[in-house]
């Protein structure tokens, strides 16, 4: 029976489906099983080295542990939801770790003769890459993020990889048009997406063919889980990456699986906080007349806020600038009360090293890569501006 007071059974409330939704409501749902009575809405980790296996083992979807695992599945199905709203023929991938899943798609499809595009200013790892990929025979080219400069190694490439915003020196590239570059080529485009996470920019929505990040840093977002996962649409590259994951096992843990599904829940409250924050410091640093070179894709007069702000949703809650020098980026460190001195990046606490300390990176000795977590934006801004008074050489 209808009440006549009931809403019309046409128009915008009526029609409001799945593919709707705002991610704010996409991702406390994303991959859960259909709701049963009596049964969690997130079931609990399935820890299965090998499950009954009656017969052939063709159909079975799960018969060993290395293979498949209910829990990867549920996380696999909301990742890829993620990246790729409403496009079921997207999939997901899960691994150990981001290293693991980006060795998966560049050691899979790597052959004598192939020639692979990387950045020379992304995730300092990718040089050890570099030394594998030519050991097997792969030819490598790199140029930097900045400028699109990647678009005049295309010739005869069958991988372009992009990283952007690039980690540490936040540079952003045009994945849309680069993507297209590479397809005329004949290449395929990978994108590094752990510093914007799926709800900051969509990789496979702008062109490119593989989406690939560490879910250690802000997918999930409290320091206490490492993850890693291909995302794509191509069926070949999601069959080669499967592939070599059972070939090298670099499987996450079902727990670690369950846990990065939790906190997938507050991604877009922990990135809407750490946005605000991120922009916050990032505006209180280039105030600062000790400070240079500040980079955030979000600030407005950052060089690469125009092309970041056409391909990206939100920012990410990195935020990179330079100190006088090494002992002056080591004083504020030391001072600074609410931000911790630790590596990586995208946690609910903020962080902040000094990168120059690894090695690796291309970048002056007093760069500082910080993370901003989700503490109140006053009181970070007001830490950071003690910490820099504190850290000033004392007049002699
Ligand atoms: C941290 C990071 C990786 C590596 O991820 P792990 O989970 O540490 O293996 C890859 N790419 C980028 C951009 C990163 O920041």
């Amino acid at each position: 029976m209808t009440a006549p007071d009931d809403p019309p059974l046409t128009g915008p409330g009526r029609d409001h489906g799945p593919a709707d939704d705002a991610d704010g409501t996409r991702v406390v749902r994303a991959g859960l099983p259909a709701e049963e009575p009596y049964e969690p809405p997130l079931p609990g980790p399935v820890f299965a080295a090998h499950y009954h296996l009656p017969g052939e083992v063709e159909d079975a979807p799960y018969a060993y542990g290395r293979d498949a695992n209910p829990t990867w599945t549920r996380l696999e199905r909301a990742i890829a939801e993620l990246e790729s709203p409403e496009d079921t023929d997207a999939e997901a991938v899960v691994f150990s770790s981001g290293m693991g899943a980006i060795s998966a798609v560049l050691l899979s499809l790597a052959r004598p003769g192939r020639t692979v595009v990387l950045p020379s200013d992304g995730y300092n790892l990718l040089a050890a890459l570099r030394d594998r990929l030519e050991g097997f025979g792969v030819r490598v080219r790199t140029a930097p993020t900045g400028g699109n400069a990647q678009r005049h190694e295309l010739e005869g490439a069958s991988l372009l990889w992009l990283e952007t915003p690039s980690n540490p020196g936040l540079d952003v590239c045009d994945i849309r048009e680069l993507a297209r570059l590479a397809h005329e080529q004949g290449a395929l485009v990978a994108v590094d997406n752990t510093l914007a996470t799926p709800l900051g920019q969509r990789p496979l929505l702008l062109g490119a063919d593989i989406s690939v990040a560490s879910g250690t840093k802000a997918l999930t977002g409290h320091g206490d889980v490492l993850l890693g996962y291909v995302a794509t649409r191509n069926r070949e590259v999601a069959e080669a990456v499967r592939g070599w994951r059972k070939t090298v096992g670099a499987i996450p843990g079902p727990m670690e699986a369950w846990l990065a599904h939790r906190s997938l829940a507050t991604l877009d409250v922990r990135g809407q906080r750490q946005a605000g924050n991120a922009l916050a410091v990032a505006e209180a640093l280039a105030a600062r007349p000790e400070v240079s070179d500040v980079r955030h894709p979000g600030l407005p007069g950052d060089p690469a806020h125009a092309l970041a702000s056409r391909q990206m949703s939100r920012y990410g809650c990195v935020v990179s600038f330079t100190l006088p020098d090494q002992a002056y980026a080591n004083r504020f460190l030391a001072h600074l009360r609410l931000v911790s001195d630790a590596t990586s990046f995208g946690g609910v606490r903020s962080t902040a090293e000094r990168r120059g300390r690894w090695g690796g990176d291309p970048v002056p000795e007093g760069f500082v890569r910080l993370s901003v977590g989700v503490e109140d934006s006053a009181d970070l801004v007001a830490d950071i501006r003690r910490a820099l008074d504190a850290a000033a050489p004392t007049p002699s």
